[in-house]
């Protein structure tokens, strides 16, 4: 416990003190129940003393209203006294001390195979077992060993009967003096008495074997009983309560400690749990081997991975019981740290490589950037001015860009890769764009076509959906360099697709894409490695940046274009979703266009294109006969995609009813109002860029959200409540996070590379945070990390693969 902790839990009993003794108690007799308010505080807070202070408290309190006004002071000012004595008391108690570890990468090896063996090999555990863990995917020692407790119990201190409450949980040591069954209300009950010298204490049972009660509990045996107090016939007692045996206890493994509660294992008791990660731990924690530099740990005040380990399976009799539920111990923080400090690491690598790697040094005075931008019917905004010019800058450096451009939907990044492409281009150079599905593909290549036409820029479109015969013509265009720039699926990485002269690759990112097909991309580019420029819309906690996006420098386009007014975004139900059709004829009537969403949940496609298709029957048939309604959806072939498009987009259709294919890309600004249907089915994320799809003029726009089967209070509730609240991107991304966690914001693919064993970006923040800063720092003292070969060595070992360091190594 820290100081601060101490300070705020001490707190509800201090301040009252406090408050009377201030100005030479002026207060003192302005208090009328001292004595009941500060009984009350201590109650809650008791639990933080020793016992003999406990008692000392106690007294010191007791009958103090009656006291006279100068006892009364003198009271007060000595349980002030008290109270501020422990607070040093239990000030931090100092770190173990530790060095750095010095082993080779031999013995190293070594321990690793210790590790990786089965848990077979545990002293206690014989197949059977095994087999048991093996369910929960614990097959080897390490497994074990990072097998963390769910919570910790408080078994630290030994209560007497005496002083027993009611209501609170204790743990106390005693003698059985009774045993046996009873009867109570025609139910056999069994039923011990303990006394330890103090009282008595009765414990039962109403499920039991009688035979083996009868064993476990003869007269005159040392038991240590724990659990609920409560009170029967104005007798203590508890209810099935947690038994131990002092004579069993060898090594203080389930009381007198801070006991870990462990994830239930099918068939296995938490003791058996205990005492098998107690023997895990005894014989090879210490082989743990993690070499994070001592002088790193110690400045964060943190301990290596083999005493953290230990730690969070026994912790210290000071160590404080809510860190450690919480996962917020120097313990789980040193495991935290850990973690991410490899990745981090990783991820340093990865970007001082490509830092120092050859690239192209843009000239970045460009009269067809003069040009377009005069064309162009409105001003670039402060944020996409200040973004452009950071690019341009990387640009011109003789290093490769490695660039993320962050923004919210409808901010204006297309425009911006743009202007950068045309810089490429100008530098006689190709560009790629990569997107991550057709359809956005198809749509970049639309958006980027206009674009193209006024500037004279030779641009093609590659996907899987195009005939061979177009697929070649594509890249000869591209092996010859007489195409500048290609917009593509992954149909881009493909072998048979060469650039003459690529120097600018984009890709439009939505958490699809990772680290490693960037990496592909950027082969393409023969001898030289390309400028890299990363877009994403959905804006990416802080937090996920730093990992997924952590070999990237960051451009943010924080500000919407002049003129848009917010979208309203409302909530209905079942049965008042007539009330957002009627939204939706509104704007149909002022000429404006309107989306219908449906959901696609795997499992039920069909039926999923079936609600689609049969709503956009039956809206054009019974609800908007005057207007055209169309459809759009995944499986339809890629020219009909194409046609529903521009039929849309060129105002032909009015209606367009879809499933979320539309979810990012699409821009027709004259849309101003979207009906999502079974909007609870939606993510938040998900449901924040199907908005974007809407809003994107200075007309005022809609979104509609129509739950059909919402329960008040539930999650999905607070998600669409969310959205209704908030159209900002970066706080709708935080929490969606929180709720789903960040793996699925990132969708399995990704998250897979980054899948963490223990540490939490959202909980450990501050460790991820300090992991970034030191990794980053080691690899600017030593980018080879030719100093640190075993470090070197488990950097690999943990995220080669995952990474494909394998060109850094
Ligand atoms: P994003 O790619 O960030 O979602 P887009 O580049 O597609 O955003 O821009 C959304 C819409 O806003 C497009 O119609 C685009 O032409 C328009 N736009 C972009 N920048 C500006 C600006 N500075 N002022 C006005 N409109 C803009
Ligand atoms: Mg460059």
């Amino acid at each position: 416990m820290s100081g601060k902790d101490v300070e705020e839990r001490l707190g509800p009993l201090l301040r009252p003190l406090r408050f009377v003794s201030r100005k030479d108690f002026a207060n003192l007799n302005r208090v009328k129940q001292l004595e009941k308010t500060l009984k009350e505080a201590y109650l809650e807070i008791k639990e933080v003393f020793p016992e003999e202070l406990a008692s000392e408290i106690e007294k010191l309190i007791e009958g103090l209203d009656a006291l006279s006004s100068t006892q009364k002071k003198e009271r007060v000012q000595k349980l002030i006294a008290v109270l501020e004595s422990a607070k040093t008391h239990s000030s931090p108690p100092e770190l173990p001390d530790f060095e750095d570890v010095n082993l080779s990468i031999e013995t190293y090896r070594s321990y690793r195979k210790e590790l990786s063996k089965s848990v077979q090999y545990l002293k206690g555990v014989g197949p059977k077992l095994a087999k048991k863990f093996a369910q929960r995917e614990i097959k080897t020692v390490e497994d074990l060993l990072f097998f963390l407790p769910k919570s910790y119990e408080d078994r630290r201190r030994l209560r007497q009967i005496g002083s027993l409450r009611v209501g609170e949980h204790a743990v106390v040591e005693g003698e059985v003096v009774l045993s046996g069954t009873v009867k109570f209300r025609r139910r056999k009950v069994f039923e011990i008495v303990i006394s330890d010298g103090t009282g008595l204490l009765a414990a039962k049972w109403f499920h039991f074997n009688e035979r083996r009660q009868r064993e476990t509990f003869p007269p005159g045996r040392k038991v240590i009983l724990a659990g609920e107090v409560s009170s029967f016939s104005g007798r203590k007692e508890i209810v099935h309560p947690e038994v131990d045996f002092p004579e069993d206890e060898k090594i203080g493994l389930h009381v007198g400690r801070l006991l870990p509660i462990y994830p239930s294992v099918e068939g296995v008791s938490q003791k058996l749990i205990r005492k098998v990660v107690a023997n895990a731990v005894e014989e090879y924690a210490g082989k743990a081997i993690s070499t994070i530099p001592a002088k790193i740990l110690k400045k964060r005040g943190l301990l290596p991975l083999p005493l953290a380990l230990r730690g969070i399976h026994f912790p210290e009799p000071h160590d404080d019981p809510a860190a450690l539920c919480e996962k917020r111990s120097v313990y789980h923080k040193s495991l935290a740290f850990d973690e991410f400090f490899y990745l981090e690491l990783a991820l340093a690598l990865r970007k001082s490589k490509i830092a120092r790697a050859p690239g192209i040094s843009f000239d970045t005075k460009s009269l067809r950037v003069e040009k377009f931008l005069k064309n162009l019917p409105f001003e670039l905004t402060g944020a996409q001015k200040r973004v452009f010019a950071e690019i341009k800058r990387d640009m011109a450096r003789l290093y490769p860009m490695n660039r993320l451009l962050q923004g919210d939907v409808g901010c204006g990044k297309t425009v911006v890769a743009f202007l950068a492409a045309l810089i490429a281009i100008e530098n006689g150079y190709q560009v790629a764009l990569m997107a991550p599905t057709e359809i956005l593909a198809e749509q970049h290549f639309l958006g980027f076509k206009k674009y193209a036409g006024l500037i004279g820029v030779e641009i093609a479109l590659l996907t899987g959906g195009k005939t061979p015969r177009e697929k070649k013509l594509v890249q000869q265009g591209l092996a010859e360099g007489h195409i500048n720039f290609v917009v593509g699926t992954h149909a881009l990485f493909q072998e048979t697709v060469s650039f003459k002269k690529l120097g600018l690759v984009i890709v439009d990112e939505q958490h699809r894409f990772g680290v490693l097909q960037r990496a592909a991309l950027r082969e393409k580019a023969e001898g030289v490695e390309p400028d890299t420029l990363v877009m994403t819309a959905t804006p990416i906690p802080r937090t996920l940046a730093m990992t997924v996006y952590g070999d990237l420098d960051v451009s943010i386009i924080d500000e919407l274009p002049a003129g848009r007014v917010p979208i309203e975004t409302l909530l209905f139900t079942e049965k008042n979703s007539q009330k957002a059709y009627e939204i939706v004829r509104k704007e149909l009537a002022k000429g404006h266009q309107a989306y219908v969403v449906f959901p696609l949940v795997e499992e039920s496609e069909k039926m999923d294109l079936l609600a689609a298709t049969t709503m956009a029957d039956y809206l054009q048939k019974e609800v908007f006969p005057g207007y055209q309604v169309g459809l759009l959806h995944g499986k339809m072939k890629p020219a009909e995609k194409e046609k529903a498009m521009a039929d849309f987009k060129e105002g032909r259709v009015q209606i367009l009813v879809s499933t979320t294919v539309i979810e990012v890309g699409v821009d027709v600004p004259q849309a101003t109002v979207m009906v999502i249907e079974h909007a609870e089915r939606f993510g938040l994320s998900q449901l924040h860029q199907l908005r974007g799809r809407v809003g994107r003029s200075s007309r005022k726009s809609y979104c509609l959200l129509v739950a059909r089967s919402l329960k008040p209070g539930s999650e999905a509730f607070r998600r669409l409540k969310i959205l209704c609240e908030t159209t900002d991107g970066f706080r709708i991304a935080e929490e969606d996070m929180k709720i789903r966690g960040p793996g699925e914001l990132l969708g399995t693919r990704q998250s897979g590379y980054f899948s963490l064993r223990q540490a939490d970006v959202i909980r450990d923040y501050d460790m991820l945070h300090a992991a970034r800063e030191e990794a980053f720092a080691l690899i600017e003292e030593d980018p080879t990390l030719k100093n640190y070969p075993l470090l070197k060595e488990i950097l690999l070992e943990r995220w080669q693969e995952r990474l494909k360091l394998s060109e850094v190594a």
